[in-house]
C-alpha cells in the first residue's frame, strides 16, 4: 500500500475557480484503492458551502512557527466518495470573500498553508510516500519538505525520504514577490534566494522553488510539457525547466465521468448515451434555445463557448470572426466571466444578433451542463492551453470541439 497526499488551493466540490479544482477533486477517486491510500488537504475557506462545513469534523490543533511567530493551525476532516479530505483552519487567513486576493496576502496565506499541511502529517500520523503538489500556491511545500523537514530532529525520521511531485496546471501563474518579503514571510534563509533555486529575475518565485525541490515535475499534457521549455510558452522559466528536463513529464488530465455523464446528468432536459445521443440532444438543444432566448430552431448550428474571459483563452480571435459566423444558420452561446472588454463585446453581440447570440456573463454550473448537452460544437480558441477540460467534457457530451492547436487541445 502506498500513501499519497494531494495538496492544493481548490478542489471540487468544495471550492472551484477553474480546471485545477476539477482535477484535484476527481484524481483521488480514480486511484486504485487496493494499492493506494489517497488523501487531500485544502484550506478551510469560509466560502466553502455551509452544508460541507457542517459535515467537517474537528480533529486537532497545534501551532507552527512562521518567521518567529507561533500561528494556530486547526485540522478538520471529512470523507467524500471514499476519499479523506483534511481542511486547515485559520480564520485569519481563510475568511475572505474570494480565495485569491491581491498583494502580499496570498503569499502569506499559502506559505502558511504549505507549512501547516506539512506539519499536520506528523501530528495526525499520516505518512505519505508521495506529496502531490499543485501549482504555485503549494510551491513552497517541496522546499520546506526537503530542507526544514527531511532532516529535522524535531520529527525524528518521520519526513525522511518523503517524495514530492509538483504539477504545473498553468505556468502563467508562478507566485512571484520581491525577495525581501518572501524571505520575511516564509522564514527561509538567504541560501534559497539565488538563480538556481527560488530567485528569478531578481524576485522570489514560489513555483520555481517547487520545481527545484520536487522529485518529479508533471504538467497536464505532453505537448505543454514540451512547450513550456520553449521561449514562446515558458513564461520566463523555460531555461530552468530545460535544466530540470529529466524530471519533467506530461500526463493528460481526465474528467470526472460521474459528474460529467449525459446518461445520468440530472441537470439535462433529456438524458442520453452514445446510442440515443442524436435523438435526445435535440431535446436539450431546444431547451437550451428556449431558456436562453434564442430562436428555437433545430436546423441552426449551436456553437458553445464556456470559459474564463481572459487573454489566454483567445477570445480576441473569436470577437473578430463573430460577424462572419452569424450567417443566419448559426447561433452562439457564450458562458463566462472575466475581463470587462470581453464581457462588453459579447453583450454587444447579443444585442446586435438578437435571437442568435447569447452572452451569459456569469459563473453557472447548471448552465454549463446544459450548454455541453445542447450545443452542436464547442469553441476552444485558446492562445495557450496546458490541458483544457472543456474540450474533454464536450466530447463526453457529443459536441464537437473546435480548438486551436496548442497544449492539450
Ligand atoms: P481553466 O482551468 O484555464 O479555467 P479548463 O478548461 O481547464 O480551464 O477548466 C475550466 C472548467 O471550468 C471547466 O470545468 C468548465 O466547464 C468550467 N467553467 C469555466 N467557466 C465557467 C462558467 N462561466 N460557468 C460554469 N463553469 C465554467
Amino acid at each position: 500500500m502506498k500513501n499519497v497526499l494531494l495538496i492544493a488551493s481548490e478542489a471540487v466540490p468544495f471550492i472551484k475557480t477553474g480546471g485545477l479544482a476539477d482535477v484535484v477533486g476527481s484524481l483521488p477517486k480514480a486511484y486504485n484503492r487496493d494499492e493506494f491510500d489517497v488523501r487531500v488537504v485544502l484550506p478551510k475557506y469560509r466560502v466553502i458551502p455551509e452544508h460541507f462545513q457542517q459535515q467537517m469534523e474537528y480533529m486537532t490543533n497545534f501551532y507552527i512557527n512562521m518567521s518567529g511567530r507561533m500561528i494556530y493551525v486547526g485540522v478538520f476532516q471529512m470523507m467524500l466518495d471514499g476519499v479523506t479530505f483534511y481542511f486547515i483552519d485559520n480564520e485569519y487567513y481563510f475568511s475572505g470573500d474570494r480565495i485569491y486576493e491581491d498583494g502580499l496576502w496570498d503569499l502569506e496565506k499559502f506559505a502558511y498553508f504549505s507549512k501547516a499541511a506539512l506539519t499536520m502529517l506528523c501530528v495526525i500520523d499520516f505518512r505519505p510516500d508521495i506529496i502531490h503538489c499543485h501549482d504555485w500556491q503549494t510551491g513552497l511545500m517541496p522546499v520546506y519538505l526537503k530542507n526544514e523537514f527531511w532532516d529535522s530532529s524535531s520529527y525524528s525520521d518521520f519526513y525522511q525520504n518523503m517524495k514530492a511531485v509538483m504539477t504545473i496546471h498553468n505556468l502563467k501563474f508562478q507566485g512571484v514577490w520581491d525577495t525581501k518579503s518572501v524571505r520575511e514571510i516564509t522564514g527561509l534563509p538567504e541560501y534559497y534566494f539565488v538563480p538556481d533555486k527560488m530567485e528569478a529575475y531578481k524576485d522570489a518565485n514560489l513555483l520555481k522553488g517547487g520545481i527545484v525541490y520536487a522529485d518529479k515535475v508533471t504538467t497536464v499534457s505532453n505537448t505543454y510539457a514540451w512547450e513550456i521549455q520553449t521561449e514562446e510558452y515558458g513564461e520566463g522559466l523555460e531555461e530552468h525547466l530545460r535544466y530540470h528536463n529529466n524530471k519533467v513529464l506530461g500526463i493528460v488530465n481526465g474528467i470526472d465521468t460521474d459528474i460529467w455523464n449525459p446518461a445520468t446528468d440530472k441537470l439535462l432536459a433529456s438524458k442520453y448515451d452514445a446510442e440515443s445521443a442524436i435523438k435526445n440532444k435535440k431535446a436539450n438543444k431546444k431547451a437550451l434555445q428556449e431558456s436562453l432566448g434564442l430562436d428555437v430552431d433545430d436546423n441552426k448550428m449551436v456553437i458553445g463557448l464556456i470559459s474564463r474571459l481572459t487573454n489566454q483563452k483567445g477570445l480576441d480571435l473569436v470577437n473578430d470572426v463573430i460577424p462572419g459566423i452569424m450567417d443566419g444558420n448559426t447561433q452562439v452561446v457564450v458562458l463566462g466571466t472575466g475581463d470587462a472588454q470581453y464581457e462588453d463585446t459579447f453583450r454587444y453581440y447579443e444585442d446586435k444578433y438578437k435571437g442568435s447570440f447569447c452572452a451569459y456573463i456569469a459563473y453557472n454550473e447548471n448552465v454549463a451542463h446544459n450548454i455541453y448537452a445542447g450545443c452542436d460544437a464547442l469553441l476552444v480558441p485558446s492562445r495557450f492551453e496546458p490541458c483544457g477540460l472543456t474540450q474533454l467534457i464536450s466530447m463526453r457530451y457529443g459536441a464537437v470541439p473546435i480548438v486551436r492547436e496548442t497544449g492539450g487541445l
